[in-house]
């Protein structure tokens, strides 16, 4: 039975993952990973090691020692990734607070044949934000200045070191929205995004990246800076090169500073969060859903019983409907609160009486969609805490989406602790998760490549939003032809010649 509760208003929910996750390793809650060097075969390329005489140029760069970090304890953080599936050993961290600082440190490091990796909020999926081996990271942490945002045209200005929670609470005063939204949003930088083309929950509603940046300042390996900034939508001058920044996982340049199209803010929104019975009943609701709800459809997720089970239990959450094999989180925003109201209520009676929706529940209470919106986003969190978690982000035809969870549930057998299914079902997106006590061969020989040849076999992506980082290289093929990786290939040889950017990252090694 549809329960309802009607109140008005919608709350940013923030969260702050990354340092709660060191914390995690500090204390000795996870295991500190085991070095990428070992734990993967991967050769270093021949660039420079760091000297005494590096760090000096590097101080009088970023004017004094504050912003170069050399002392272990301090660099630990930037080593490790999220997952804990990745770690580097780099000696120094730098914080560069503007674009010619960051455009002096990469001809320097280019000069010397010095490897860099940057780094925004490190929340990243695919080992892509720290260092192989002792690349140098270069941190946005600083570069965190809004420079303009403008509520006529909906364009917000901002350096790229800015955390994405923050923006969307300062767009929000302007009566707009962020063009997109994900769980690691109280940690994530906005290069970081566009460096990923991130994402998120509310693509099914305002599209990718690509669309949403209109304006990029990028430095380039040799220390070039790329103005390609605009505050336009329309702007078709030549080759649109700032499409070459976004996606590119910082191989390519270091983005610096951003314009972005922010949407206006929908006065109504609501969150339904229903209980079904099968995946097929899934895919019939979210077809329903995009004839039902039409314009105002902003998010529609899916989320296994598993998965539910692992959020609820991990951050002690109560769900709001009984148990069920499936369920779907449900997001409408728009501008007239009666009219959203009716559709949203026709398009759910018409789904129970059918027969596809068995429970649900409806809010419009900023406290109550709040709830709901945990549900959703603190799977990830929750899945790696069952001590490791192999994630798989990837793009399926809807008549496939589900089929690869229990293939691999039935391949691992009880070397997993869970394997589940959740994600972004309005863009045919599935992140499969299998979680375990600890890393092990044997279970990831299980998993990779079998996951890859099955999303292959039915034409999907390997990546469809994490990006490839260092986790993917070698299944980029699986996705891409080898016209392309040649062309990938010449266009990396030709924008970083000394490849010193993000090494062993995106292209295969
Ligand atoms: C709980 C959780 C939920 C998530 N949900 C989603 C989701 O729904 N959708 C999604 O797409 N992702 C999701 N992610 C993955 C991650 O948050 C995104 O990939 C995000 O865009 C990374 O941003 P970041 O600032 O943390 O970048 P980082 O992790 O620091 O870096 C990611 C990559 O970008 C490069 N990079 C970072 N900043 C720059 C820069 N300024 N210039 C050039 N290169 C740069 C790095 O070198 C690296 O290759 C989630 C992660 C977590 C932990």
């Amino acid at each position: 039975m549809i329960q309802r509760t009607v109140l008005t208003g919608a709350k940013l929910l923030k969260r702050t993952v990354g340092s709660s996750l060191y914390r995690q390793f500090a204390s000795g809650h996870r295991e500190i990973p085991a070095l990428t060097k070992e734990r993967y075969p991967v050769k270093r390329g021949q660039f420079a090691e760091v000297t005494d005489g590096d760090v000096s140029k590097f101080k009088s760069i970023l004017g004094g020692s504050s912003r170069v970090l050399t002392q272990a304890e301090e660099i630990q953080g930037y080593n490790i990734d999220y997952l804990g599936s990745v770690r580097g050993y780099s000696r120094v961290v730098l914080k560069p607070k503007n674009t010619e600082e960051v455009a002096e440190i990469l001809r320097y490091c280019n000069g010397r044949k010095l490897a860099v990796c940057p780094q925004g909020g490190n929340t990243g999926l695919v080992g892509g934000s720290v260092p192989v081996f002792d690349e140098i990271v270069v941190s946005l942490q600083l570069m965190d200045k809004i420079e303009k945002i403008d509520e006529y045209s909906g364009i917000l200005v901002c350096q790229a070191g800015c955390i994405l929670g923050t923006l969307e609470e300062k767009v929000n005063e302007k009566g707009l929205v962020m063009p997109l939204d994900l769980g690691a949003k109280g940690s994530c930088h906005i290069g970081g995004n566009v460096s990923t083309n991130a994402g998120g929950l509310r693509l099914v509603r305002y599209g990718n990246l690509h669309g949403s940046v209109l304006g990029v300042e990028a430095v380039t390996a040799e220390g070039r800076i790329m103005d390609l900034m605009s505050n336009f939508k329309k702007d078709n001058t030549g080759y649109h090169l700032k499409h070459l920044f976004i996606g590119s996982e910082g191989t390519l340049g270091i983005i610096t500073r951003l314009s972005i199209f922010c949407p206006t803010a929908s006065k109504s929104v609501n969150v339904a969060f229903l209980g079904l019975e099968s995946y097929d009943a899934v895919k019939n609701t979210f077809l329903a859903a995009k004839r039902g709800l039409g314009e105002i459809l902003s998010s529609c997720e899916m989320i296994d019983e598993l998965s539910l089970e692992s959020s609820t239990q991990h951050f002690n959450l109560q769900s709001p409907i009984d148990k069920y094999p499936f369920y779907m989180l449900i997001e409408t925003s728009g501008s007239n609160v009666a009219h959203d109201e009716e559709k949203l209520t026709t398009f759910l009676e018409n789904s129970m009486e059918e027969g596809i929706v068995l429970d649900g529940t409806v809010t419009n209470e900023p406290t109550k969609m709040r709830n709901i919106w945990k549900l959703r986003e603190l799977i990830a969190d929750s899945l790696i805490n069952d001590g490791y978690c192999f994630k798989y982000d990837i793009s399926l035809p809807l008549e496939n989406f589900y089929d690869i969870v229990l293939a691999v549930r039935e391949r691992v057998g009880p070397l997993a602790t869970k394997v589940t299914g959740y994600g972004h079902i309005g863009d045919s997106n599935l992140h499969l998760n299998v979680s375990c006590q600890k890393f092990t061969p044997e279970i990831y020989k299980l998993l990779e490549p079998f996951v890859y040849e099955y999303t292959s076999k039915v034409r999907g992506s390997v990546s469809a939003e994490h990006g490839i980082g260092f986790l993917k290289t070698k299944y980029l093929k699986y996705s891409k032809r080898p016209e392309s990786l040649l062309l990938m290939g010449q266009m990396k040889q030709m924008m970083d010649p000394n490849g010193i950017l993000n090494p062993y990252k995106v292209l295969p090694c």
